[in-house]
C-alpha cells in the first residue's frame, strides 16, 4: 500500500510524499523547498528514503542538499541531467527500474520543457508523476527542447492506461482551461471539467491528481485529431505535430 500526500508550495508547485507502508520507505517527488517536506515527515513519523527529481529547475530541485544533509536519503535523477541537479546520487534512463519496497517505478525520458526532463510512472500502482510534462488540461513550456520532442513525449504518456492517475508538479489548470477553450469552446467534457475546477479553485482546493482518461478528453495537447480543434486553427489536414506546434505558440501568448 502507498500513501501519497500533495504538499503545496510557492506560488503553485506541489510536492509529492510517496510512502510505502509494508517497507516503510518514502520518497519526495521535486522537492522545490526542504522545510514543508521536512516538517510533514515528522508529522507522519516517516523518514525519507529517496527524492526523485523531475528536472533541474529550481522549483524542483531546491530542497535537495538541505534534505539530504538533514535525512541521509539518496538523490535519483536523470542520467543526462546529473551535471545540474544538486546532490545527485543515482541516475536513470528511459525504461529503467527502481523499486520503492515492492513498488516498481520506470523512468520514462520526456524532453521537450527541458532536454533531460525524466517522468515517474508506477505500472502496478498506476501512478504517473510528470514534473512540468503533462499538466491538467495543457503541457510544460518549451524551454530546451523542440516542438518535436514533445510531442513524442506526450505520445508515451497519451498511451499510458487510461486510469492512470496523473501528478503534476504545478496548480495551472484554471488558466490552461481557459486557454483549452478558446481552441475547442464546443467541447462538453471539457466545459463541465472547468465548472468544476473553478469550484475546486474557488474554495483554494487542489485540482491535481487527475487521469489520463480525464486528459485524453479534454487536454488539447493530447487532441490534435479533435476535428473542432482542426477547424478553430484552420489546420485541418494538418499532421499531429504541426497542430501540436500551432497549439503550444498560442498558449504561449495566451
Ligand atoms: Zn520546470
Ligand atoms: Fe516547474
Amino acid at each position: 500500500m502507498l500513501k501519497i500526500l500533495q504538499i503545496p508550495v510557492l506560488t503553485d508547485n506541489y510536492i509529492y510524499l510517496i510512502h510505502d507502508l509494508n517497507s516503510k520507505q518514502t520518497a519526495a517527488i521535486d522537492p522545490a523547498v526542504a522545510e514543508p517536506v521536512l516538517n510533514e515527515l515528522e508529522k507522519q513519523g516517516w523518514e525519507l528514503s529517496y527524492v526523485f527529481n523531475t528536472h533541474h529547475h529550481g522549483d524542483h530541485v531546491g530542497g535537495n542538499l538541505a534534505l539530504k544533509e538533514k535525512t541521509g536519503c539518496k538523490i535519483v535523477a536523470a542520467k543526462s541531467d546529473q551535471h545540474r541537479i544538486p546532490g545527485v546520487d543515482i541516475t536513470m534512463q528511459d525504461g529503467d527500474s527502481f523499486q520503492l519496497g515492492e513498488h516498481r517505478i520506470t523512468i520514462i525520458e520526456t524532453a521537450g520543457h527541458t532536454t533531460g526532463h525524466v517522468v515517474y510512472h508506477f505500472p502496478e500502482d498506476n501512478l504517473l508523476f510528470c514534473g512540468d510534462t503533462l499538466f491538467v488540461m495543457g503541457c510544460g513550456r518549451l524551454f530546451e527542447g523542440t516542438a518535436q520532442q514533445m510531442w513524442q513525449s506526450l505520445q508515451k504518456l497519451k498511451h499510458l492506461p487510461e486510469q492512470t492517475k496523473v501528478y503534476c508538479a504545478h496548480e495551472y489548470s484554471l488558466n490552461n482551461g481557459r486557454f483549452a477553450l478558446t481552441v475547442e469552446p464546443d467541447n462538453q467534457a471539457l466545459q463541465s471539467r472547468m465548472a468544476q475546477i473553478k469550484q475546486l479553485r474557488e474554495k483554494n482546493l487542489a485540482t491535481v491528481p487527475s487521469t489520463i482518461a480525464e486528459e485524453l478528453a479534454t487536454n488539447p495537447f493530447f487532441r490534435e485529431d479533435s476535428l473542432s480543434i482542426q477547424k478553430n486553427l484552420n489546420m485541418a489536414g494538418k499532421t499531429a505535430v504541426e497542430i501540436f506546434t500551432a497549439l503550444r505558440k498560442l498558449k504561449d501568448n495566451f
